[in-house]
């Protein structure tokens, strides 16, 4: 929601809200980072030496190009780790692809057209085919390739761009790549604000490694406001002041100041265990896509991994990574966790995620996803399988299958975990022979259907994320049915105690790792709905823990009778404020603490 831009020389206060990309908060002057298209014009070349020259040119500023995204590359992997620095060798990658430069030194030779225009059709060219993907990994990628061509224009202009700023800044832009976000990151940045973006783009992913707080998705913000100018940043509920005004700046102080005092006391439920004052013990695990996040989720406290997206590995990477690839990241985890537990997820392609070679799909989440992949693809299921399998030695790692809908799937994928089994004993390779294999809870049919799954499976783990947009209609990343998106329908909470209680019945755990998990006022209604097991965003963790341990199983359970009770989600989220501003009066929830939190990926 947007107030209309300031006119005439006061400056007056903008909030502006977008998406919370990164947690923190912060307050600094912007640094507008502006990145001027480079202008490129169509010229017909003279005689053979201007060729020549042209070609020349090229060499150079490929030369150039390369060596400066080597660097940031370099810089890249010391500060967030060789997995997610791989999305920038993906770039290099199509830098020094031979059929790309091939092609353009063909057509200045063949056309005599100018280099400039020539680099920038032909990359242009691959922009708009990934553009065109209903993706938005590709249109990602496609940022990326904009980027790449800029710089190689950059480069035969010889323009320099300034991405050095003294002092501390909040950095204010219309769109971070990968790059800028590493670059800009050897300054001191406060916190990114961008008019473009989204939870699950690296420029977010790469901030929230660096820990700096970061809104995205603001509209335009670049609008509103100038180098120079005061703001806020809020990434821990997505808002933006400009020019705040002594209110603002008071509320922002205060805020601070809770939130650091609230951080700090946080800190001392490290080592506790997740156990309620009347002694019900929750297991309180964490979600990762990469395996640079362990020493993160160790230093939050967390019992285990509750959920690894596997489908992570394949960021920046054209090629499925093979079993021993996959393997040595595998074990890595399980072992950095032991003896706590790993919840390995099959890969979960398709939908907004990462899609392989998928044609053209109309309704991409109710396409070829998941399971769906991994049973049609049996060469990379089993790979993947053998691979967990191998890394299973430890007894400490569970498998688990997202987007099952029907009983039938989840007994062929259990084949296949089956076969790749034998085929490792016939090679005499050891893995876990007793290996816990889950189901995840996140079509409603299969929802329905729990108390089939739960007799043919280990454990059940409910994904609310897609749970939530399945059952009520809602596309979980499409801002304008957001409001729409509630995690506490009462339609939603008497499945999950449907789901619950089908588990309980058949003797095995019931555990929930959609974003819902990490929600503070969501919690509480969950273990006293009987949920085994929370999996949630490491950031949250100390602050679940504190929760749980604030408060008695009983009282628990009575909150959510009555919850399930309510005719309304604003009801029970009303019920469920009330019940923390009583019992736990010390959780600072704000404003929308709590109810709006975005629910797209992570
Ligand atoms: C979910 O759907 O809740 C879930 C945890 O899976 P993902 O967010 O990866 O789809
Ligand atoms: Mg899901």
């Amino acid at each position: 929601m947007k107030q209309p831009p300031v006119t005439g020389t006061e400056k007056r206060e903008v909030v502006l809200t977008g998406i919370a990309a990164s947690p923190g908060i912060a307050c600094g002057t912007a640094f507008e980072y502006v990145k001027p298209e480079p202008v490129v014009d169509e010229r017909t070349l003279g005689d053979s030496a201007e060729v020549e020259g042209d070609l020349e040119r090229f060499e150079r500023s490929i030369d150039k190009s390369s060596r400066e995204l080597k660097k940031i590359l370099s810089f890249a992997r010391q500060k967030v780790g060789d997995a997610k620095a791989r999305i920038l060798e993906a770039q290099i990658m199509v830098l020094d692809d031979p059929y790309l430069q091939n092609a353009i030194r063909k057509r200045i030779r063949e056309e005599r057209k100018n280099v400039e225009f020539v680099v920038h059709d032909e990359i242009t060219k691959y922009a708009t085919l990934m553009m065109a993907a209903r993706d938005e990994y590709m249109h990602e990628r496609a940022h990326d390739m904009e980027d790449l061509k800029n710089r190689i224009v950059r480069n035969l202009h010889q323009e320099t761009m300034t991405s050095k700023f003294d002092g501390s800044h909040i950095v204010v832009a219309h769109n971070l790549t990968t790059a800028d976000t590493m670059i800009l990151s050897r300054n001191q940045v406060l916190g990114y604000a961008t008019d473009m973006g989204g939870v699950t783009s690296h420029a977010a992913l790469f901030s929230r490694s660096l820990k700096i707080p970061a809104v995205v998705a603001l509209g335009d913000i670049t609008r509103s406001v100038h180098s120079g100018d005061t703001v806020i940043i809020d990434g821990y509920n997505g808002r933006v002041i400009v020019n705040p005004g002594p209110d603002s700046m008071r509320a922002f102080e205060e805020r601070r100041c809770t939130m650091t005092a609230f951080e700090e006391k946080l800190a001392g439920f490290r080592d506790l265990p997740a156990t309620t004052t009347d002694g019900h013990t929750v297991e309180l695990s964490a979600n990762i896509e990469l395996s640079e996040e362990l020493h993160y989720v160790v230093m939050q406290g967390s019992q285990g991994v509750g959920l690894y997206r596997t489908e992570s590995l394949l960021i920046g990477s054209d090629d499925i990574p093979t079993e021993e690839e996959q393997l040595t990241e595998y074990r890595r985890i399980c072992d950095t966790i032991y003896p706590g537990r790993v919840i390995m997820r099959t890969f979960d392609i398709g939908g907004d995620k990462l899609a392989s070679d998928t044609a053209e799909e109309a309704n991409p989440f109710l396409g070829w996803r998941g399971i769906r992949i991994s049973l049609d693809r049996p060469e990379m299921f089993m790979d993947q399988l053998r691979a967990m399998l191998r890394a299973s030695t430890k007894k400490n790692m569970a498998i688990m299958f997202p987007m099952i809908t029907t009983l039938a799937e989840l007994r062929l994928a259990k084949q296949f975990v089956a076969r790749a089994k034998s085929d490792l004993r016939a090679r005499k390779i050891k893995f876990d022979e007793n290996i816990p294999v889950g189901v995840m809870i996140e079509v409603p049919a299969a929802a329905m259907n729990a108390s089939a799954l739960a007799a043919e499976a280990d454990f059940l783990s409910v994904g609310s994320n897609d749970l939530v947009q399945y059952m009520l209609a809602v596309d979980r990343g499409n801002s304008l049915v957001a409001s729409l998106y509630d995690e506490f329908d009462p339609a939603v909470l008497v499945t999950l105690k449907h789901v619950v209680n089908a588990g309980h019945k058949q003797k095995i755990w019931v555990g929930i790792c959609g974003g819902m998990a990490g929600n503070p006022i969501a919690a509480p209604l969950l273990i006293g709905m009987g949920m085994d097991e929370l999996s949630v965003v490491p950031a949250v963790l100390p602050e679940i823990k504190k929760i749980i341990r604030s408060v008695s199983y009983v009282s628990l359970q009575a909150l959510a009778k009555e919850a399930l009770s309510k005719g309304s989600g604003h009801e029970v989220k009303k019920l469920l404020r009330e019940f923390i501003a009583r019992e736990i009066p010390d959780i600072p929830l704000g404003d929308t603490h709590g109810e709006n939190r975005r629910t797209a990926r992570p």
